[in-house]
């Protein structure tokens, strides 16, 4: 028994130190298998931009990885240019803008648009099915993952009610899809995507109240954990941004999450929206239209 005994210590010691580096390894593995981080911080260092006026001028803000930032204001303040610098359409004339500390000015477009996802107020379709309409996003994208997409979108049963479904052309004159619909194809092809940061032009025509609720929480799906920055036009999505930007005239004229600065977004959105006006009227926070 004795003369047994170091060799069977020797195994116990060997089989111990096996069983330990097959977890080390799994776990190895369970590392380098976890999911990319999935948004980038954006910071805007005293943007100024003129078209033939000055539209833009000392425009400073940062935001965080995975927040979402609503930018509100009156028509014409400079909203969408912001979004039309960040994705290069311009180049901005004074000041920068950094994704993860990297000026885009020093990136390749290419790149650049790679990480950035834009849901436009008017969604383009294509000449062609409408699944190709949605695999757009990631042209290498299976059949499977387009239809994912389009279920998380809220617009699958949608495309399942044409009578070729997924094949329906998109043609001039085809398929007819109303304004919602078509931005919920856009919120689709950017779940394909999956960008680090979601540019998000919001409609400013009036939804029904059921395509509005479909919109929002499609697009729930889309900005979670990604970096947002959406030109608001509703209060539902103001309310639930995690910082406002409120500008005019091309300057920051509030920044927050104050009650002040709510209460400003909610005096320019009833001013300038009147889709605002009617969600503060069917929620009863005003108790009549003089009240708006
Ligand atoms: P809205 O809420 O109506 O979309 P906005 O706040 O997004 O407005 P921008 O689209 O950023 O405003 O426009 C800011 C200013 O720049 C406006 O005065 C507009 O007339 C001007 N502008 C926008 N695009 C151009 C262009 N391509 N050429 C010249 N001026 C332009």
């Amino acid at each position: 028994i004795i003369q047994l005994y170091t060799p069977l210590n020797w195994f116990g010691t060997y089989y111990r130190m096996i069983q330990s580096a097959f977890v080390d390894m799994e776990s190895m593995f369970e590392l380098l298998t976890e999911e990319k981080e999935v948004s980038a911080s954006l910071k805007f260092c005293f943007l100024f931009f003129v078209y033939r006026k000055e539209i833009l001028s000392e425009v400073s803000f940062t935001v965080m990885p995975g927040q979402t930032v609503a930018l509100v204001g009156p028509s014409g303040s400079g909203k969408s240019t912001i979004i039309r610098l960040l994705f290069r359409f311009y180049d901005v004339q004074g000041g920068c803008i950094l994704i993860d500390g990297q000026d885009i000015s020093k990136v390749k477009q290419n790149s650049l648009r790679s990480y950035v996802g834009v849901v436009p107020q008017d969604t383009v379709l294509f000449n062609d099915n409408i699944r190709e309409n949605i695999r757009y996003g990631r042209i290498s994208a299976s059949d499977q993952e387009v239809e994912e997409a389009a279920v998380a979108a809220d617009i699958h049963h949608k495309i399942l009610s044409f009578p070729d479904g997924y094949d329906t052309e998109v043609g001039e004159r085809g398929l007819k899809l109303s304004g919602g619909e078509k931005q919920r194809v856009a919120i689709a092809r950017t779940i394909l995507k999956s960008p680090r940061i979601i540019l998000l032009d919001e409609a400013t025509s009036a939804l029904d109240s059921q395509t509005e609720r479909n919109i929002q929480a499609s697009l729930a799906k889309v900005c979670a954990n990604h970096t947002t920055l959406v030109v608001a036009h509703r209060l539902s999505t103001i309310i639930k941004a995690d910082q406002i930007l409120v500008l005019h005239d091309g300057r920051i004229a509030e920044q927050g999450r104050s009650v002040v600065c709510v209460c400003v977004c909610v005096c320019v959105c009833v001013c300038v929206c009147p889709r605002a006006s009617v969600t503060l009227r069917e929620k009863n926070y005003c108790k009549d239209s003089n009240d708006t």
